[in-house]
């Protein structure tokens, strides 16, 4: 049992997660809740690489329930995970229902306590891409307009959530919680060091890469594209790679990309973060991963056409298609990683700092709290 921080019951805040960074992000706030956390994983990601191994990185008990929505389509994942979390906040009855991010899950928990009549807070509010191809895009918009409390982490999210009319009343500037999973998880730099070794590359002398994004991954144009970039770079690439790619690359005969490429499985957060922190730069289509390079200050390359973190384009990232554009800048940089590394390591991240977690719990409190 863990002290709880917050002055709530026992199990009265109902945190629903799936996905590997709504682990990441909601561990904080797990902990810090203590006992007055409930934890239901809805089985999004159920791999054990995308949810086991964060949980036990974190030192999080297991979930206290688990539903099962994992491989299927999107609106069959939003429709069984309302009806099994309905059933369960009708059986847990909490104050308060805590969701984070852009997933099915996040959705889904913010149409189910709604239903429920449940007050909602989501974690990491107002982001926005204005890109409505992305069904990330949906799901954040929709729980932002459910919630009771939306936690912005920058002021870029503090205005989206102006501009669509969202009172002020129910908006709190907390930083994102990324920043204390960093500074928690981030190994010593003896121990990243030998988790480089064994991953077989030098410091300052590779580069980390991930995707997984349908419009990357699905798409064998693109994909090959990706791929083709990456095997063409000037230094080796580790690429950990999430299920979805995998099957795509066999799905569409791009296996023999791989041969100048080192694809290995997903890694737990400590061996991800090492290798990014470690690295030269890093090319990748996730979310998640455009704040942490602010934090560990490297350079990024993200592949995708549109991103809902502005805040790091210009100085910790380029925004770039499936194409060409990856070896230019990648190489680029490469020509004196040093001078970006240096010019990096001065700039502050824009998310914040480790006091994100306890803010966030705060404003979780002082909402929630019926
Ligand atoms: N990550 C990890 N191991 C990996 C690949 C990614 O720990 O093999 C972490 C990464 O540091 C980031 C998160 O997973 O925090 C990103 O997850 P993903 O890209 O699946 O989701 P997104 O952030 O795009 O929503």
């Amino acid at each position: 049992m863990q002290d709880s921080l917050v002055n709530l019951p026992h199990r009265s805040i109902a945190v629903v997660l799936g996905t590997r960074p709504e682990i990441i992000k909601l561990a904080g706030i797990v902990r810090a809740l203590g006992d007055a956390a409930v934890v239901i994983h809805t089985g999004q990601h159920y791999d054990a690489s995308l949810s086991d191994v964060f949980f036990e990185q974190f030192g999080m008990r297991p979930p206290d329930h688990h539903i099962a929505i994992g491989g299927s389509t999107r609106g069959n994942q939003i429709g069984t995970a309302v009806s099994e979390l309905d059933a369960l906040f009708r059986e847990i009855d909490p104050l308060g229902v805590v969701v984070q991010g852009d997933t099915n899950t996040v959705v889904a928990g913010a149409l189910a306590a709604n239903a429920n009549e449940i007050p909602i807070a989501h974690v990491e509010a107002g982001l926005r891409s204005f890109d409505r191809a992305m069904p990330e895009e949906h799901n954040r918009v929709v729980a932002d307009h459910l919630a009771d409390v939306c936690l912005a982490p920058t002021e870029v999210s503090v205005a989206n959530l102006t501009a669509e009319n969202i009172p002020d009343e129910r908006v709190v500037l907390t930083g994102n919680t990324i920043v204390e999973a960093v500074e928690r998880l981030m190994p010593s730099s003896d121990e990243r060091r030998a988790i480089i070794a064994e991953a077989g590359v030098t410091r300052g002398a590779y580069v980390l890469a991930t995707f997984h994004r349908p419009e990357n991954v699905d798409d064998s144009d693109n994909l090959e594209k990706i791929l083709t970039e990456l095997a063409e770079l000037s230094v080796p690439t580790v690429l950990p790679m999430h299920p979805r790619t995998v099957a795509r690359v066999t799905e569409f005969g791009l296996e023999s990309l791989l041969a100048e490429i080192t694809s290995v499985d997903p890694i737990g957060y400590r061996e991800f973060l090492s290798l990014g922190a470690e690295s030269s730069l890093v090319v990748s289509d996730s979310g998640g991963v455009q704040e942490e390079v602010s934090i560990y200050k490297r350079p990024l390359i993200v592949v995708r056409n549109s991103t809902e973190r502005p805040e790091v384009l210009g100085t910790f990232a380029e925004l770039v298609e499936p194409g060409p554009g990856i070896r230019t800048i990648a190489e680029s940089w490469l020509e004196d990683i040093e001078a970006v590394h240096t010019r990096l390591a001065g700039l502050p991240s824009p998310y914040g700092d480790a006091t994100s977690v306890n803010r966030s719990v705060e404003a979780i409190e002082g909402h929630l709290h019926a």
